[in-house]
């Protein structure tokens, strides 16, 4: 056997791979810079562009392009019309802000739980959440797997619900055929770093239905409007004259942000197919390995991933996931965990969620690790991932 670099052997590589990175050409540079030297650096013409390329790539009626993923979520729950002592369903295994969106609105999330072999929210845990206080459901397409996208329209017309769709993981990714973005009553998407397609920062939400157009474009901006039949105060006093009609944020993407999201989105069936090909590599290594078990996946869901997990069935190791982790490290393979169960935090812990509640997602979180996926690794990166996590486990199978 292999001795494991944690121990004194040598590692499997020299230089260090990161779960994720983007990539970007000179192409996309240039872009940058062509946006640079024009007249417009904020919310002008690439902004617009932006906007219809994702129109365009998902079929979704109306993008809004706003300043990152959160950004994104936080707008789609103004226009949803999330207010105080509204409840919003979210999963817990996610980043904070599928959760926070609802706190900044003054609402409250409530976590259901998740299906523990697909890791995506559970559409019956939903049904089991739901109160008479009930809003809306922000469901993440947790590593870039659909959601139960059916299963959730139909829960969330039943209870008069609005489906909000997380999709900073799924860009690329198609339910039943049809592009992530057209999907729910709006769809979020995060454009940073290492997210599939990136502007450095950036985020959009995209919708079909002008109503929440309308709402999204307002709070991007303060709530400002330059539109008559949006004012209130019309006629008006001249050609300078906007209204502030809502309460908004400066929520705007810069246009060179919005050049490079436009040149990378040129790339994106090129990234999809890459991540697919490191993808089913991984998944033919790993489902030989009983001690680690692959991320089941939904017919429906055709899945660009954003992230490959591994799930320890530590009951097959004498290791534990620390030692896992720390063991890939020293071979030179940086993995990551997503992620800690979002009520675990001290915020929330300190508004009185306990450790517990969702115990399909708490044991997910026991046993997983991201370990390196995009599209820029060789063919020799991803090999030496695969040597790394067997090498990993026969050294602490039991
Ligand atoms: C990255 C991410 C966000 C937030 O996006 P930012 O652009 O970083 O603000 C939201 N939800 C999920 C699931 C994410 O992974």
């Amino acid at each position: 056997m292999e001795k494991l670099a944690i121990k004194g052997g040598y590692p499997v590589r020299g230089g260090k791979l990161y779960y994720g990175r983007q990539w970007i050409d000179d192409d996309d540079v240039q872009a940058v810079v062509d946006v640079l030297k024009s007249d417009f650096i904020t919310c002008g013409p690439k902004v617009d562009e932006m906007e219809h390329t994702l129109e365009a790539y998902t079929g979704a009626k109306y993008a809004v392009a706003v300043s990152n993923g959160t950004a994104a979520l936080h707008c789609a729950c103004l226009a949803a019309g999330v207010k105080e002592g509204d409840e919003v369903i979210t999963t817990p295994l996610t980043f904070a802000a599928s959760a926070n969106c609802a706190v900044y609105c003054g609402a409250t999330p409530v976590f259901a739980d998740i299906d523990p072999e697909t890791y995506n929210i559970d559409p019956d845990s939903i049904r089991a959440k739901i109160t008479d206080k009930t809003k809306a459901v922000v469901a993440v397409d947790f590593t870039g797997q659909s959601v139960k996208n059916k299963e959730i329209r139909e829960i969330c017309d039943e209870f008069g619900l609005i489906f909000i769709e997380d999709a900073a993981h799924s860009i690329g990714t198609k339910y039943n055929g049809k592009q992530v973005g057209s999907l729910a009553d709006m769809t979020c998407f995060s454009f940073h770093p290492v997210k599939t397609v990136t502007g450095g920062e950036g985020g959009a939400v995209l919708t079909n239905d002008e109503n929440y157009y309308t709402a999204l474009k307002l709070v991007r901006t303060h709530g400002i409007t330059h539109d008559d039949s949006l004012m209130e105060g019309a006629p008006h006093e001249g050609p300078w004259y906007y209204e502030m009609v809502r309460l908004g944020y400066n929520y705007r993407l810069t246009d060179f942000q919005a050049a490079l999201i436009v040149s990378q989105m040129s790339k994106l069936d090129s990234f999809v197919q890459r991540r697919k090909e490191i993808v089913a590599q991984y998944n033919k290594a790993f489902e030989k390995l009983p001690e680690i078990i692959v991320q089941k996946e939904i017919p429906e869901s055709d899945t660009c991933r954003h992230l490959y997990i591994i799930q320890l069935d530590l009951d097959k190791l004498s290791c534990t996931r620390r030692e896992f982790f720390d063991a890939m490290s020293a071979e030179n393979v940086q993995c990551q965990i997503h992620y800690v169960p979002v009520y675990w935090f001290p915020f929330y812990q300190h508004r009185g969620y306990e450790k517990g509640l969702c115990p399909n997602a708490e044991k997910v979180y026991s046993g997983i690790m991201s370990i390196p996926l995009y599209p820029k690794m060789t063919d020799q990166d991803v090999r030496d991932v695969i040597h790394a996590v067997k090498k990993v486990v026969a050294n602490y199978r039991k």
